[in-house]
């Protein structure tokens, strides 16, 4: 009608109506900040590797599409994982692309999305752009995994595609394998292990693809030191990974990710080093949120620390009052009550974090319970 044409604004029309409600992915700024709220890693490249990583993309022809099987970085990938030719591999725009391509494939009337609650957000959200129901099953209080409670909801929803984060972000834990086995055991279609954190943890479902042919495991290179570059990958069947990249938009790696992230791989002993000395800045940092009064911290297998306060948001506050952001969780659910996350930085950032911690809590004058 011509009337209601003029009277509603077209984007409210034609755009679908969830989307109105939505708001935008927050990124907060963090101009002049001790940034550690996005588990970036805080080393650079040594001088060397970065003059002849810009000598080689200088040389990169930028004018020309990118390759867009990416078939050199993938045999990097291959090389450096150990992976046989035979498994399936298939690269993402960062690993947020990929949740959303699994999330479009199985998008059909009655699909079911499930993941444990609290995840990674982007579990939920894919799904939700998507238009699949999302499922989330609470973990415990201890974050644990409620085997039992998962296995019940599977029972219930059937679901499509099952995402599990080994270890869980925000929390920071691995769940017990054989909590995980039961879910692959139990689970009506596919299962994705979300590795993202895997250099920290040092453990990997890679070695039971042979034995589960409907699990694929997804990594990223974002939290191992290259967020920027933004690539992520999926392993598994090729029955599968076959299928998953016809909803690939054909150029998703841009040649100057394909470059770097190949030149970086063939010297990822520097990256190995660089997370050798994360966890060991984890340690000392666990180690002085422990001896403080009124924080709760708990056991993390990823380069994250998860803690609990009495205030959250007000520590959270006076943190970023000290130059120092890291992350509330606060609100984000219920289980996460008063948490904050903080990603581990380089030994000077974490101590700069724990003098504003201190300071904060003293100013606050409170106490846990
Ligand atoms: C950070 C993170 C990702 C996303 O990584 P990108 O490759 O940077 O998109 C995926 N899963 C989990 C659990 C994460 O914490």
């Amino acid at each position: 009608m011509e009337q209601t044409n003029r009277k509603t604004p077209a984007r409210v029309r034609v755009l679908r109506e969830e989307i109105l409600g939505w708001r935008t992915y927050q990124v907060p700024d963090s101009t002049g900040m001790v940034k550690l709220d996005a588990m970036e890693n805080p080393f650079g490249l040594p001088e060397e590797l970065r003059l002849e990583l810009g000598r080689l993309l200088a040389a990169t022809a930028i004018n020309r599409y990118p390759d867009a099987g990416a078939a050199k970085l993938k045999d990097h990938l291959r090389a450096s994982l150990g992976l046989p030719v035979s498994a399936g591999l298939l690269l993402g725009n960062g690993s947020d692309e990929l949740i959303q391509i699994l999330c479009q494939a199985v998008s059909q009337p009655g699909a079911v999305v499930m993941s444990v609650d609290p995840s990674f957000v982007m579990y939920r959200v894919c799904a939700a752009v998507s238009r699949v129901d999302y499922v989330g099953v609470p973990l415990r209080e201890d974050f644990s995994l409620d085997v039992g409670a998962v296995l019940e909801r599977i029972e219930q929803c059937r679901p499509a595609l099952i995402f599990l984060a080994y270890p869980n972000n925000p929390t920071g834990n691995l769940f017990a394998i054989d909590e995980i086995l039961a879910i692959l055991e139990a689970a009506p279609g596919l299962v994705v292990i979300d590795e993202a954190y895997h250099a920290f943890a040092n453990r990997s479902f890679i070695g039971h693809l042979s034995e589960y042919p409907n699990v694929i495991v997804m990594r990223t290179l974002s939290k191992l030191g290259l967020a920027g570059l933004r690539l992520g990958y999926l392993i598994g069947d090729p029955a599968w990974i076959d299928e998953l990249d016809k909803l690939r938009l054909p150029y998703n790696i841009n040649v100057l990710s394909q470059v770097a992230a190949g030149f970086v791989l063939e010297h990822s002993d520097v990256l190995g080093e660089q997370a050798a000395e994360i966890l060991a800045q984890r340690a000392i940092v666990r180690d002085e949120l422990g001896l403080l009064d009124g924080v709760l911290v708990y056991p993390s297998d990823a380069n994250f620390l998860t803690f609990r306060v009495s205030d959250g948001p007000s520590v959270f506050d006076g943190l970023r009052e000290r130059a120092v952001l890291i992350k509330n969780l606060h609100g984000a659910h219920p289980l996460l009550a008063n948490c904050l996350r903080v990603t581990i930085g380089c030994s000077g950032e974490n101590q700069t974090f724990l003098k504003a911690l201190v300071d904060t809590l003293s100013r606050l004058g409170g106490t846990l319970g």
